[in-house]
């Protein structure tokens, strides 16, 4: 039986979160951003709707950036920061997604940022998602003025497909000077097709 959820998507293609591994940075990135905009009572809200001593563990004090979490525990924390301080905004998950495209794109990586162009950050796509997940691959067939991302071998829940991964594409965007950036996610495997598949827009 197929069950969709707004929220998780079809639940059934969701089984194994708990062995997919990912960057702690992504973790990480839940509390830095709890904290930056809903302060100390924020996260204490998050840390008291999870429900497993180890999740809470992984929200307050996140292992060093370069060790590994899985994707299970990210969404866990991630469903509590929805229903707790986003107050169910989807919009803010969007720009949740585009706040962690800001963390990852600091330093030296900002300046050389300003030199890139949108083609050049779509066509290394694929090499940003295998530095944080250990399973999937983003695959990217890039033109002058738009790109179309493929995702094969894993699914993400639909709230990370909807508006956490098109935030952080247009951020990304507007990172390298896109002008007019646009993102939309035309085919997704919560919906039926097989893979899902973002588009990305640009005019310059
Ligand atoms: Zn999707």
């Amino acid at each position: 039986m197929t069950t969709t959820d707004e929220f998780y998507g079809r639940r059934e293609l969701l089984t194994d979160l708990d062995r997919v591994a990912c960057k702690a940075n992504w973790l990480a990135a839940r509390r830095r951003y709890v904290e930056s905009h809903f302060g100390d009572a924020g996260v204490r809200d998050v840390a008291s709707r999870l429900e497993t001593e180890a999740t809470r563990r992984a929200f307050l004090e996140p292992p060093l950036p370069m060790s590994w979490s899985d994707v299970a525990t990210v969404v866990a924390i991630d469903r509590a920061i929805f229903e707790g301080p986003m107050n169910l905004s989807y919009a803010r998950m969007r720009e949740f997604g585009g706040e962690i495209a800001t963390y990852d794109v600091n330093g030296v990586y900002r300046a050389f940022f300003r030199l890139a162009t949108p083609r050049f950050v779509f066509s290394k796509i694929g090499m940003v998602w295998s530095q944080y997940f250990r399973r999937g691959s983003l695959v990217c067939e890039t033109r002058e003025r738009d790109a179309d991302v493929h995702l094969h071998e894993v699914v993400m829940p639909r709230y990370l497909c909807q508006h956490g991964i098109p935030g952080w594409f247009d951020t990304m965007l507007g990172l390298v000077g896109a002008r007019a950036p646009s993102v939309r996610h035309p085919s997704c495997i919560h919906a039926g097709a097989d893979h899902c598949v973002w588009n990305a827009r640009w005019t310059s």
